[in-house]
C-alpha cells in the first residue's frame, strides 16, 4: 500500500461519514470481505468526491448538526460534488 492510499478519505454515501480509506480495508481484511463496508450503516457505496466535512463532537450542542439532522458524533460530508 502506498503512502497515498493511506491518506486518502473516502463519504460513505449513505449516512455521509468520512473514513480513512485504510481504515475500511483494514475492516474489510478483518471480515475476509471484498467488499469495503461503512462500519456504521453498512453502506457498501463510498465518494471520494466530497468538498466540505464537518466534525461534530456533541451532536446535542452543535448548531450545525441540528441543521444538517446528525444526531450521533463523527465526521461527515456535507457537501457533494
Ligand atoms: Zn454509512
Amino acid at each position: 500500500m502506498s503512502y497515498r492510499w493511506k491518506s486518502k478519505f473516502v463519504a460513505c454515501v449513505q449516512c455521509g461519514r468520512v473514513y480513512r480509506l485504510s481504515e475500511l480495508k483494514e475492516i474489510a481484511k478483518k471480515e475476509k470481505s471484498k467488499m469495503l463496508k461503512c462500519p456504521y450503516c453498512g453502506g457498501t457505496e463510498f465518494t471520494s468526491d466530497f468538498e466540505n466535512v464537518v466534525l461534530i463532537a456533541d451532536p446535542q450542542k452543535s448548531i450545525v448538526a441540528k441543521k444538517l439532522k446528525i444526531t450521533t458524533e463523527g465526521i461527515f460530508a456535507v457537501s457533494w460534488k
